[in-house]
């Protein structure tokens, strides 16, 4: 857990700033600018952190510039890609951020298959960029998320079945280090390097280019089945059997929310991704028929429809709170307790989901990359939204207590996009898993001095 902030160290302000803002090709954003407030709001209303600067990069010298300053003057480093971070590290208190959230260039190459993005991209503008050529990688299910975090940290999604994780289609990166050296990790250049950031975060440089491998994506069957909450046990007891059974094209979430009617629910979202949509059809038929539901929303449609679906219930500014953790399987007992907890949401916006794991992603050994997440069948997330500061505590303790009473089902793993800073040294490790020592010896070589601390932090 990193909790200290260092005070800015700015000794001649006017002069320093007026100097940075000379070098810099982007834009310089100050407490006194008009924009500050609209530049430090994130995701996450919740976060509310005042920096000294804020430096919107405008391409890979800004970026450079910016870590160069930041260690002349001192200050601590937060960098925000699409600012979705739940836990709110693309913002820090008194220190710089440098804010990529502008580098949106994007190509498609077509031919290869690949595509090199900024990483202000985010997941709509990715997928829209790549549909256009009939092809996706592994990316977040909604689509205001940014890809720079969420590759950095692993990156699971609808396609992760077939395709793997996110970080599992990184075929190179361009990195600024923490001495603001441009280096490029490959394969075949700074391998170790290029292991650590597939699943390492923001911990070992600042991403300026991301290079993946696309895939044949084209029609999907995607969508939702809904039931009343009362069918909890039936929907949850049907998941665990539906996914068993699942072929690596088809990924699906059971999940609890409430309408905006105010009814409870429990449904079972899913994507097939295979060639042959009769065959999906086919493998969806029981989730159809059983129950019946009380809606049947899925069909097939484009991939971006997909991507897009979720984008409602998660709008930027809602005051959030999350616990997760993977599950060893989805048992009887695991599910009574779920059935007990969710209907008792103190939440209208709260979701809860339990992510199926499966295929391309779990059969990556996980010291293959340092996303090491790849062998339990189920993550379980519990996503609070509010918009009342007021109510901010009662929905934590509401979470925190589910959270509490779903341990004993608990693997010994967290995915890292998913942990948020008030939880300790220990479970930050149980993210990186076995990799973890690793990762420190990684991190003493590209950033010896913690330069980058502001994260889920591997300590050097
Ligand atoms: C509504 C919602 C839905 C989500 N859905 C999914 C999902 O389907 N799948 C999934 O895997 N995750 C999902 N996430 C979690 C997501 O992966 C993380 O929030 C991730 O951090 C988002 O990336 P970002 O660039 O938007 O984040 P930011 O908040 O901008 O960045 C988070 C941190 O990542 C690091 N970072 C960002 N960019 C860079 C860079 N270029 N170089 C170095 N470090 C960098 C920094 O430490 C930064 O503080 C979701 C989150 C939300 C809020």
């Amino acid at each position: 857990m990193v909790t200290t902030t260092k005070k800015s160290q700015v000794t001649n302000p006017l002069l320093t700033w007026k100097k940075l803002r000379s070098t810099l090709t982007g834009t310089l954003i100050l407490p006194d600018s008009e924009k500050y407030d609209e530049s430090r709001a994130i995701w996450n209303g919740m976060i509310d952190r005042k920096p000294a600067c804020i430096v919107q990069c405008a391409d890979v010298n800004d970026v450079v510039t910016a870590v160069k300053f930041a260690r002349k003057q001192g200050l601590l480093v937060a960098v925000k890609g699409g600012g979705h971070n739940a836990a709110g590290f693309a913002m820090c208190d008194d220190g710089i951020v440098i804010d990529l959230s502008n580098m949106k260039t994007l190509e498609v190459d077509p031919k290869t298959k690949t595509a090199i993005a900024q990483p202000g991209v985010l997941w709509g503008e990715f997928d829209a960029a790549t549909q256009q050529h009939g092809l996706a990688v592994t990316g977040g299910a909604v689509s205001t998320t940014g890809i720079a975090g969420l590759t950095l940290g692993g990156g699971v999604g609808w396609l992760m079945g077939k395709y793997g994780a996110t970080c599992d289609n990184l075929r190179s990166a361009e990195i600024v280090t923490a001495e603001g050296k441009i280096l490029k990790a490959s394969p075949e250049e700074n391998p170790d390097l290029f292991w650590a950031i597939r699943g390492g975060g923001g911990n070992f440089g600042i991403v300026t280019s991301f290079e993946f491998q696309l895939h044949t994506v084209g029609t999907i069957i995607g969508g939702m089945v809904l039931h009343p909450m009362e069918k909890i046990e039936e929907v949850l007891k049907f998941f665990r059997t539906f996914t068993q059974n699942a072929p690596d094209e088809l990924t699906a979430y059971a999940f609890t929310m409430t309408s905006p009617e105010g009814m409870q629910m429990a449904g079972i979202a899913l994507c097939y991704c295979g060639e042959d949509l009769n065959e999906g059809e086919k493998l969806i038929a029981p989730l159809r028929e059983f129950g019946p539901p009380l809606a049947d929303l899925i069909g097939p449609m484009p991939y971006l429809q997909q991507q897009s679906m979720l984008d409602a219930t998660v709008p930027h500014g809602q005051f959030s709170y999350w616990k997760a953790n993977q599950l060893t399987s989805l048992s009887d007992e695991a599910i009574e307790i779920f059935k007990t907890q969710a209907p008792s949401a103190t939440s209208p916006r709260t979701m809860v989901l339990i992510e199926h794991h499966h295929g391309a992603i779990n059969n990556v050994t996980p010291d293959a990359t340092a996303f090491s997440q790849r062998r339990s069948p189920y993550d379980f997330v519990i996503i609070s939204l509010w918009d009342q500061p007021e109510e901010s505590e009662i929905h934590i303790k509401w979470t925190r207590d589910f959270f509490e009473a779903m341990k004993p089902f608990f693997s010994a793993g967290v995915y890292v996009n998913t942990l948020f800073n008030d939880e300790g040294s220990d479970r930050v490790k149980s993210a990186y898993g076995d990799n973890y020592n690793r990762l420190r010896e990684l991190k003493r070589k590209y950033d010896p001095n913690n330069f980058f601390r502001w994260n889920n932090n591997i300590v050097p």
